[in-house]
């Protein structure tokens, strides 16, 4: 063994050393951000994110009924998901073109609620019954599997908020329109491109 090669082996040991270091940090962040993800990740999230959810078995949920996580978003153009995929046709088309207008212009434009399921919709509503008291006023956030746009696929969540105001001044290019007053960010496909939305409901409840 000559000199040159305990060189080279102790440098190659400190390179070593130096790397499972760095793969033990790594290893580290990845832990401690699974776990804030696994914190904030509780709950499901409806039209009102009724806090009542909090404590929900997510788990009996999943991508197969439309589920988007609290407080996270899909793009408007990830049709591998149900909750994109099974939005009705008509609507799904009208709101990637509005998307691709809208990116064009450096909005951001995200999917915060899609097509759902009719047992995630009871799933919210009962929620929210337990979150405002009675069913007449969780109503007024959240409709039942039986009359819910979201069900049926004839309404998407928008956001962000620039997304929301794009579409109040550009969706009706689109057919897109607000429905309801007190939901900003939820569209259904309500007129004719270019044609006129029609007058907003109060809420929910009011349909
Ligand atoms: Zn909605």
């Amino acid at each position: 063994m000559t000199l040159f090669d305990t060189t080279r082996r102790r440098h190659s040991r400190r390179v070593l050393a130096a790397a499972l270091v760095v793969f033990l940090l790594i290893g580290l962040t990845l832990g401690v951000l699974v776990g804030l993800h696994a914190l904030g990740a509780r709950g499901l999230s409806g039209d009102a994110l009724p806090g009542a959810l909090q404590g929900q078995d997510s788990a009996a949920f999943g991508v197969d009924d439309g589920y988007i996580e609290e407080g996270e978003s899909v793009s408007p153009f990830a049709d591998e998901l149900p909750a994109i995929a099974r939005l009705e046709p008509g609507l799904r088309a009208a709101m990637q073109d509005a998307a691709r207008a809208a990116i064009a212009e450096d909005v951001e434009f995200v999917v915060t609620n899609g097509w759902r399921s009719a047992a995630y919709q009871k799933v919210l509503l009962d929620a929210a019954i337990a979150e405002y008291g009675s069913e007449e006023e969780a109503r007024r956030f959240v409709s039942t599997p039986e009359t819910s746009k979201h069900v049926t696929g004839e309404a998407v969540d928008i956001g962000r908020t620039d997304a929301n105001s794009w579409l109040s001044q550009h969706g009706s290019d689109y057919g897109l329109c607000q429905t309801y007053a007190n939901e900003m960010w939820h569209f259904e496909l309500a007129t004719t491109p270019g044609g006129e939305c029609p007058a907003q409901l109060s809420d929910a409840s009011a349909g």
